[in-house]
């Protein structure tokens, strides 16, 4: 039976990344993956270009029912470092929008970078390798194996396990609820997972009025949840407000401002957006003379000032009753199905 002292399950972003780490420290490590193809998550991120940090990253980005969690792993390797190690091996990137770090070429440097770190560390990599028991042994004595693998290569022996088989997310690319199983057998209470980082689709029935803005991308301030700290989840965030870039697709809505806000989103809550941030919107249609003036007054795209003062265009709102200028007033009375609350 093969020995190591870290068996590393899992060579995505964090396996690769932890094997590289603790390899470069003198550790024997094994690392495995079921999947025929290396980080295929790292290959599709950032639409094939891999946002790999963002330097203004903080714990305050992160969500966990334990706000503190990621504090020291954060401050003990930061942003910069990332940086720092994507310079090393001359990978060229550029920060694209709000902090947020991209290669210039392809997402495929940073696996080889993280490839070429592993081989630095004297790494043995088996893949595809597949799991099919993992055991502890009861008493170990310090420095001895504790833990068995029964893998597709043959049995194992390690010091230490360490699962990195990631999410849920996209089966046919090698995610699998390994990681859950295996905390729910050692006894762990779990979190109920849920989706986050998503984007959000609609009935087809409700959306058909907003499908002509496809492809449509504007900044706008959105909010999801209720902003304040959840009773009893000591720091627990339960919303968010941002300015960000949001998308509309044939399906429904997109971009960095909804795939934040999904993380604070539950089902049955509102989500907020305003479409034109800053703006005084009711003051705005009321000194405009027609809807043009007032989209014009806007930084709005021409596909959605057009589809905003288009006449029986569903895809407007009036502003709160009492403030709307004649052309508005007009509007409404032609079409009750229109809301009557907000732009
Ligand atoms: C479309 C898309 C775009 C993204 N863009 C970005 C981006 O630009 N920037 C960013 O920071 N993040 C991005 N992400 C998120 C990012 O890809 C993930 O957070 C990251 O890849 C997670 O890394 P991981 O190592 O935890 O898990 P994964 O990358 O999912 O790696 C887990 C590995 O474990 C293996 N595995 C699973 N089960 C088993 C098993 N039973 N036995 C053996 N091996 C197993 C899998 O084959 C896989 O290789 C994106 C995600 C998606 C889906």
């Amino acid at each position: 039976m093969k020995r190591y002292d870290a068996v590393i399950v899992g060579a995505g972003a964090a396996g690769l990344f932890c094997a590289a780490q603790a390899g470069q420290r003198g550790v024997r490590v094994l690392l495995l993956d079921h999947a025929e193809k290396l980080a295929e998550k790292i290959r599709i991120s950032g639409g094939g270009r891999c946002n790999f940090t963002n330097r203004d990253a903080s714990p305050a980005q992160f969500h966990s029912e334990n706000p503190a969690f990621c504090r020291s792993a954060l401050a003990r390797y930061t942003a910069q470092d990332f940086i720092t190690l994507v310079q090393r091996h001359r990978i060229a990137f550029h920060e694209k929008h709000r902090g947020q770090m991209f290669c210039d070429d392809s997402s495929q440097q940073i696996i080889d970078m993280l490839l070429r770190e592993c081989e630095a560390g004297g790494v043995e990599r088996w893949q595809p390798c597949a799991v099919a028991a993992l055991r502890q042994r009861p008493v170990a004595a310090a420095g001895a194996p504790r833990w068995e693998l029964d893998t597709a290569r043959g049995p194992v022996e390690a010091r230490d396990i360490v699962i990195a088989t990631g999410g849920l997310p996209i089966p046919k690319i090698g995610a699998t609820d390994f990681g859950l199983r295996i905390a729910r057998q050692a006894g762990h209470a779990i979190v109920e997972p849920r989706p986050a980082l998503v984007p959000l689709t609609f009935d087809v029935a409700d959306w058909t009025p907003f499908a002509e803005l496809s492809g449509v991308s504007l900044e706008v301030e959105i909010a999801a949840g209720s902003g304040k700290v959840a009773a009893g989840q000591a720091g627990a965030k339960r919303g968010a407000r941002f300015v960000e870039d949001l998308l509309f697709t044939h399906r429904g809505l997109s971009g960095p401002a909804v795939l934040q806000a999904s993380s604070y989103w539950r089902p049955g809550e509102a989500l907020a957006i305003r479409l034109a941030p800053g703006a005084d919107w009711p003051a705005l249609l009321a000194q405009a003379r027609s809807p043009r003036a007032a989209a014009s007054a806007t930084s709005w795209p021409s596909t959605c000032r057009s589809a905003w003062r288009r006449p029986g265009s569903r895809v407007s709102r009036c502003p709160p009753s009492g403030r709307c200028p004649r052309w508005v007033t007009r509007r409404c009375a032609s079409s009750p199905n229109r809301s009557r609350n907000g732009a």
